[in-house]
Order: structure tokens, then sequence, then C-alpha cells
């Protein structure tokens, strides 16, 4: 069978075409700029890549383009969209109203825009537009929702409450819901199989280190803890992300500069984390060309985020009552060896030691990066949620 799946932005549509035979990706793009003008698909397939620079005032649009594009005499990889066997969309919010991977019906489709949007305002509504484009453009095809926040829906109520009125958490769905499930998910399983033992012998902290980060606590396979919580702003500093931060010092923030709510949550989620602490850029790689030339703030922006980062893993240990190992995944996971070592600095006394040659050697796939007498594991492993978004997709079919 082959499954579609596609992440859809408010003015993006990223795809991946995957055959669950083999797992192999067949083809895979993205439209930019839909409803702006300029828009465009970059699409690649049999191993070659076009760009279609066509007007694309909407998500039906852009999806009618991709189908054209899966068909293309060149880049095609199907004949006909029937063999498209469903299609899987990556939802970012869930909220309480679903804890695993649903197959869509109007019952579910109404809950997904009625309720869900205030979670993630900026990524649901996108992803709903994209599934109604999706089924207008494959009325026969079965749709599922993948959530980024599934993969945490098994955290215990001591873990994913705040300490706000009860009666508030059940009137509102005040909690920590998470996000990246299917990279947390996918790295854990992965790390398990590495490692040759079953997911249930294992208690792993997997860290996923990109443009936003958040850090899970495995334990038996199942997540127990995450770092990012009511939304994507929680946990670790990030890009421009501040991260956690005293709700007080919020209000007088807002007070200060004259913010109203909403106007102080996107300064959090826009203005700050390692951008706002450097003064420099959100990308880790500027960051350490900054460090390196002797700009005192970008080495504090890198810093803290290491230290934020380790203090995640060695709670994380202790709310497991243990550790075996660590993985290390995303942009910055894969490709920051700095961010590594600093991470797993003064964690010797879990029991992990870092092997630095092998840290800073770049390899494909797996790469064991702990010392051979180390008591813990440290893996960074490529993380892969649109093969997640296929496996769960097909499972449910
Ligand atoms: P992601 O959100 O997983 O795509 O990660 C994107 C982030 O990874 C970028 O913003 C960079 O900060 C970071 N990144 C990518 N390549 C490198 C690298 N070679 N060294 C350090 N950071 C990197």
């Amino acid at each position: 069978m082959k499954i579609l799946v596609i992440n859809a932005g408010s003015s993006s549509l990223k795809y991946q075409l995957i055959d669950m035979e083999t797992e192999k990706v067949l083809a895979k793009g993205g439209c930019e700029r839909i409803g702006i003008d300029g828009s465009f698909l970059k699409a690649k397939g049999n191993g070659q890549e076009k760009v279609y620079e066509q007007p694309m005032p909407n998500h039906k649009v852009a999806i009618e383009l991709v189908i054209n594009a899966l068909r293309d005499d060149v880049i095609g990889v199907i004949k006909s969209m029937d063999e498209i066997g469903a299609v899987g969309h990556r939802i970012v919010a869930s909220g309480e109203y679903f804890k695993k991977t649903t197959l869509v019906t109007p019952e579910v489709q109404k809950t997904l825009e009625e309720k869900t949007f205030e979670l993630a305002p900026l990524h649901n509504p996108a992803a709903a537009t994209g599934l109604r484009a999706c089924m207008e453009v494959m009325p026969k095809t079965p749709m599922a929702l993948v959530f980024d926040t599934s993969f945490h829906a098994t955290m215990p109520e001591k873990a994913y409450l705040y300490g706000i009125d009860y009666n508030d958490y059940k009137a509102y769905g005040v909690r920590k819901y998470g996000a990246h499930g299917t990279s947390h998910k996918f790295v854990s399983a992965e790390a398990a199989k590495y490692l040759g033992k079953k997911p249930e012998q294992l208690k792993i902290v997997t860290c996923h280190l990109g443009n936003g980060s958040s850090i899970s606590a495995v334990d038996g396979g199942v997540c127990v803890d995450t770092s990012m919580g009511f939304t994507p702003l929680a946990g670790v500093m990030m890009g421009t992300r501040s991260g956690d931060i005293d709700a007080s010092a919020v209000e007088f923030l807002a007070r200060k500069k004259n913010l109203s709510h909403a106007d102080a949550v996107t300064y959090l989620n826009k203005k700050c984390g390692v951008a706002g602490i450097s003064g420099v850029s959100s990308d880790f790689r500027d960051l350490d060309d900054g460090a390196k030339k002797g700009n005192a703030r970008c080495k504090l922006a890198l810093d803290m985020f290491n230290y934020q980062t380790k203090k995640f893993v060695g709670a994380y240990a202790a709310a497991m009552g243990g550790l075996d190992c660590i993985v290390f995944t995303a942009g910055i996971g894969e490709n920051s060896p700095n961010v590594r070592e600093g991470v797993c600095e003064g964690l010797e006394f879990l029991g992990v030691k870092l092997d630095v040659k092998e840290n800073a050697v770049r390899k494909d796939g797996i790469h064991e990066i702990s010392a051979k007498d180390s008591k813990v594991k440290v893996l960074i492993i490529p993380t892969n949620e649109e093969l997640v978004i296929a496996r769960e997709t097909a499972a449910l079919l």
C-alpha cells in the first residue's frame, strides 16, 4: 500500500508518498506561498526534481497540483490516484479530544474544527484546511489524523497537571500535552531496536532539539513526561521561544512593554529564546560561529540551552528511577557536536560517558557516541516523523 503523508501549514503544504511494503519514500515535495503571489511546488520523484510555478489560490489547488506531480510523465511515481491507499495528516494539537491516530469521519472532522483550533491557532486550522482540500480532491480515499500529542497521552496525571485549581483543568483542559510525539516515538523505538532490547526493558531520555525543542522521558516504551506543555512554548529555551518562565514575569513584562496578553505570548514565541539572548540569530550554526569569534552573548545562549537541556535529562532520570540511554535527534541534536557535548558534560555521575572523538564524527544513520564503558548509551538517531505518520495510518486501516 502507498500512503500519502500531508503536513499542511497556513501557506505551505509538504508531502511524502511512502510505499509501506519497503517503507521507501517514492516522492516528496512541498507547495509554498499558497494564497500568496508567486506560489510554487517543488516536487521530487524518480530521482529527479521539478518546480511548478503556478498560482495556488488555496490548498485545494495545491493538492490537485501535488496529485498531478505524483502522476507526472517524468517525476511521477503512480498512474492513478487510486494507488494511494490512504492519507495521513499531521495534526499538532489534539487536546483531550483525541488520544490516538483517528480515521476521519464527519464527527471527527467537526471535533477537530470546533474544539482544537484554539489549542494551536497557527497549526490546526491550516491542517484542517489541508484535510478539507484532500477530501475534496480524493473523496474516496480514507484519511487519518495523526497527532503530535498522541505519544504523550500515556503521561500520568501527576506529570501532566499544572498546579492550578483542578476544576479549571476539568473545565478548560489546561494541562501539559507535549509536542513532537511522533519523533519521540520513532527515535525511542529505534534506540531499543539498535540496543537489541525490548522497549519495556529501557529507560530512555529522548532529546528532540531543533528549531523547536522538547525532551521526553520514555520508560518501558511509553512516554511518562515531556518538557513541552499546554503549547510548544514550554520547556527549554528554543530558537525564538522563551521556554519555561514564571507567569508573573510575563504579566510584569507585558505591563512594562505595554503589551496585551496575546501580544506578550507572541513576544515569548517569536522574540525570545536563543535569538533574544544572543541578539544575533535563532540558528545554532550562527551561534557557534559567533561564540567562536568571541561573542559573549552567543556563548551565553548556547550555555543556557545546554544547561537547561541537561537539567531535563537529570530530572527525567530521577522521574524514571534510572537511565539506560540518551537519544539526540532533529536539526541541532543530529548536527551539533557542541550541544551534545555540553548536554552530556557533568552527567558522569549518572553513568554518562561521551566518546568526545566519536561525537565529533558525522555519520549517516544511527550513531553511538558514548564511550565503550559508558553505563548509559548515547545515540544520535535521525528522526523520521513522516514514516511514523505513514505507519500509524497504515496500521489504522
Ligand atoms: P529542525 O527544526 O529540526 O529542522 O532544526 C533546525 C535547526 O537545526 C536550525 O535552526 C539550526 O539551529 C539547527 N542546525 C542545523 N544544522 C546545524 C549544524 N550543522 N550545527 C548546529 N545546528 C544546526
